[in-house]
């Protein structure tokens, strides 16, 4: 039978969750957003009506009381436990990060190590995803292990609280980074502020893991010097990369103290204007409306504006933070919601610039946007930020590691021609570590409650106990999301009780795969989403993506819905000139890509996928750990040349499409999200190279230049007998040699054939540019420049998107240089 609608009452607070601990009063409350259960100190009576103010607002259910136990993420979780976090600080380890705070702190002797000044964020971070971990996973040998680091860290603390290695180490290679004396360097690259956020983050999250305040306390001694040196009337420079303030707001909901709140604020007050785009201090952070600069830098801000608006009220931010999200949604956000176009920047591009082999869409800036689009949801409890929040976790973000939890990506691309891989680590080790500290806090994301209003934003197997209508209820979710859109929620109040259950109905499920137009589906789906309780249909009210079903519950009461999941053809606006003619396959929440290993030939970029094509869906479990594989059939297209004519030849090529996050775990090889569905869009196999395309000059007119992209390899570097180019008479000076495109690509390997003979030799160094504006800016190649002679020496780069390329060299002493090969891809 249905129920009766009763209207929903305001929740009154309960004041029979007091209780004393070791003295001092507690009161738990959800208020971390990384949905932890925060205890917060409280002074005394005044600080109450605070608090029951603060239980009318939305809280994310404390991952420490949710428990998921469905294929999907336990497995991810718990390979991020064994797996993750132990590589991780073995890593820290090696790469001599530990040894920098034993080194400050006088217990051993050396050099600091290091090419960055943030480098002990490293740790910090994999402390805060070890405590996530021991909270729900008691673990004494980890548990032991964080304590003995946290002691390093605390000898490394100055006695004034200031904890920064690499100046107290007086780093000599970082030096200028850092600036002469302490925030000499703070707008700049010294990052002071953004290792003190980390380490305060990790600090609450050890306090509220073990309840231990040796790692707190290091990091209250080093809030209380930054409130003595930082605020109005003091320094007042705004750090270059923001992160304190996200760091002092934990620190604020773990201790109470207001003075780091309204520090949290001073330094988001404190940014703008006439700074630099790139640090989003060109404006104040209230008149900000459309996203630049370095993408995490400006996720960790809007997040941190979030927090703030939250506790305080700020119209002015939440006005802002409106603004940014629309823009960001609009125009900027990659179809795996992925943040960052720019590599050159780590970040935004201009509106609508989305190029997919040289996307950047950091791992971190996936992370920064799940972070703020919570955030945006506790504010404004609107399901369209959960909407965004999922497409990011789904696909952009666990792309970031392997399966096997040991391999990360740092930019996240959408197409490769094989020049992509995961790695174990990186120099500037940023995403790892940011990977422990999420994968841990997962669960946080799957429950909200507001009074007697229960959200349930994700779909997860899992299960949680709350207090609704002044009862305690016990909520099950099955599912097997995200393979099937199948779920049941049992709703199990220890006695019958009225409250509201708010579902999330997917943006996805309703025919628009974001709230904005920057993506359609080619095609709606008619198919309802209906809502059953107890297996009658019942009534619900849709309100603002959620419906909401407000009973009388009982012990044994059953949700039921199923959320359609054809596949579905999208496309992008057509104001995203690199999806022109393009089409993108999205199952249920999973974006899919093709991949070398499941078309025959290993080619996919010479792919047309016809829009009448079948598209069928199958779930392969043995592929890996498990997957919903989309086949079909596509056009393959070659390029065939005989002397007097070219045609192009198709063939039909079966394919499988895997979801985005599973790519790049069989190899490398070509892949694309976006593929061709127009024939301008295709990119024909056998299609003359970007070299044989360009047009080639340098900056000594030299001897040959034709011979550099004729496609023709000797057997060996004094094989003189194949054409070469030389930049003879010039001897010993540093000189270039350029394509110039003629139209602008994504390019991220090149190959290079050195000459050698009597005259010319092989140069004393060389590095690859690209060109951007009027710049020549040195591309990032993190195996370096290779120099060997008799072969191609291959080097990968970092995607760029120009139109023109540059080998600039060295020559040695006495000698010209020569190359007889140039290739570019
Ligand atoms: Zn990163």
């Amino acid at each position: 039978m249905i129920k009766k609608q009763v209207r929903n009452k305001a929740a009154k607070t309960d004041k029979k969750d007091w209780n004393m601990k070791e003295g001092i009063l507690f009161k738990v409350l959800s208020v971390g957003i990384f949905a932890f259960t925060s205890v917060v100190i409280l002074n005394g009576c005044g600080k109450k009506k605070a608090i029951s103010e603060a239980d009318e607002k939305m809280k994310p259910v404390p991952f420490t009381d949710v428990k998921i136990s469905d294929d999907f993420w336990s497995r991810r979780i718990e390979t991020n436990r064994k797996v993750t976090i132990p590589a991780a600080f073995k890593k820290c380890q090696e790469t001599g990060r530990i040894d920098n705070f034993a080194i400050a702190g006088g217990l051993k002797e050396g050099e600091h190590k290091g090419v960055y000044p943030f480098d002990d964020t490293d740790v910090y971070k994999i402390i805060e995803g070890a405590s996530y971990s021991l909270s729900v996973h008691p673990d004494p040998a980890l548990d032991n292990y964080v304590d003995a680091l946290i002691k390093l860290i605390a000898a490394a603390q100055e006695n004034d609280g200031y904890l920064y290695t690499a100046r107290t180490n007086k780093s000599r290679t970082l030096m200028r980074r850092l600036g002469d004396e302490r925030w000499a360097n703070l707008s700049g690259h010294s990052h002071e502020l953004y290792n003190m956020g980390h380490l305060y983050e990790a600090a609450t999250a050890h306090f509220y893991a073990t309840g231990k305040r040796n790692l707190l306390d290091v990091a209250i001694k080093n809030a209380e010097l930054l409130c003595e040196v930082f605020g109005p009337g003091k320094n007042e420079t705004a750090p270059g990369h923001q992160e304190i303030e996200l760091g002092l707001v934990k620190l604020y909901e773990a201790t109470g103290q207001e003075k780091y709140l309204n520090l949290a604020k001073f330094f988001l007050d404190t940014r703008g204007p006439g700074g630099e785009e790139y640090s989003q201090t060109h404006k104040r952070v209230v008149d900000q409306n459309e996203a630049v600069g370095h993408a995490v830098r400006a996720g960790y801000m809007y997040s941190a504006m979030a927090d703030v608006a939250a506790l305080t009220s700020d119209r002015n931010y939440v006005r802002a933070l409106d603004e940014l999200w629309d823009n960001v949604v609009g125009k900027k956000l990659y179809v795996t919601g992925g943040l960052g176009s720019d590599p050159s920047i780590e970040g935004f591009g201009p509106n609508y610039d989305l190029p997919n082999m040289s996307a950047y869409c950091e791992t971190c800036a996936s992370i920064a946007n799940v972070f703020w689009n919570q955030r945006m949801f506790l504010l404004h409890a609107d399901a369209k930020y959960i909407d965004v929040l999922e497409r990011t976790l789904y696909n952009a973000l666990i792309s970031g590691v392997s399966m096997d939890g040991s391999l990360f990506f740092y930019p996240n691309a959408l197409a490769s021609r094989g020049q992509h891989a995961r790695s174990e680590w990186f120099v500037c080790a940023c995403c790892p570590g940011n990977i422990t500290r999420f994968m841990a806090s997962l669960p946080g994301y799957v429950y909200a409650k507001r009074g007697d209003e229960f959200y349930v934003n994700l779909f997860v197997t899992s299960q949680t106990t709350v207090e609704l209508g002044g009862r305690k209820v016990q909520i099950k979710q099955l599912t097997n999301y995200p393979w099937d859109g199948a779920v049941r929620i049992m709703v199990e109040p220890e006695r019958s009780a009225t409250f509201t259950m708010c579902i999330r109905i997917p943006c996805w499920s309703r025919n628009k795969p974001l709230p904005s137009d920057l993506y359609s589906f080619m095609q709606d789906n008619d198919e309802q989403v209906n809502l059953k309780v107890n297996g009658v249909p019942v009534a619900f009210d849709m309100d603002k993506g959620f419906a909401r079903i407000n009973l009388r519950w009982e012990k044994g009461d059953v949700i039921e819905f199923n959320l359609p999941m054809p596949v579905r053809r999208l496309l992008a606006n057509e104001k995203v000139a690199e999806d022109k003619g393009r089409v993108a396959l999205q199952r249920g929440p999973i974006v899919y890509c093709m991949e070398a290993p499941d078309v025959e030939d290993g080619r996919v970029l010479n792919l047309l996928l016809e829009d009448t094509a079948n598209l069928e869906a199958q779930f392969r479990p043995a592929l890996l750990n498990g997957l919903t594989v989309i086949k079909g059939i596509a056009q393959a297209y070659r390029l065939e040349k005989t002397d007097d004519e070219q045609t192009i030849v198709k063939e039909r090529k079966n394919f499988q499409a895997i979801p985005y996050y599973a790519w790049s775990h069989r190899g490398r090889g070509e892949m694309a999200v976006w593929l061709a569905r127009d024939e301008n869009a295709v990119e024909p196999a056998g299609l003359p190279s970007i070299a044989e395309t360009s047009m080639v000059s340098a900056s000594e007119k030299g001897i040959g230049i034709e011979a550099v992209n004729d496609g023709l390899v000797p057997t060996s570097s004094s094989d003189t007998s194949f054409p070469v180019f030389t930049f003879l008479p010039k001897k010993g000076t540093t000189e270039w040699l350029q394509y110039d495109f003629g139209k602008v690509y994504e390019p991220s390997i090149v190959d290079i054939y050195w000459l050698g003979d009597e005259e010319n030799r092989r140069p004393e160094s060389f590095k690859i540019q690209y060109r951007k504006g009027s710049e020549w800016r040195t591309v990032w190649a993190p195996d370096g420049f290779r120099l060997e002679k008799d072969k191609l020496n291959r080097i990968i780069f970092e995607t760029v998107k120009t139109d023109a390329l540059r080998i600039e060299l060295q020559m040695q002493q006495g000698f010209s240089a020569g190359i007889f090969e140039w290739r570019v891809k």
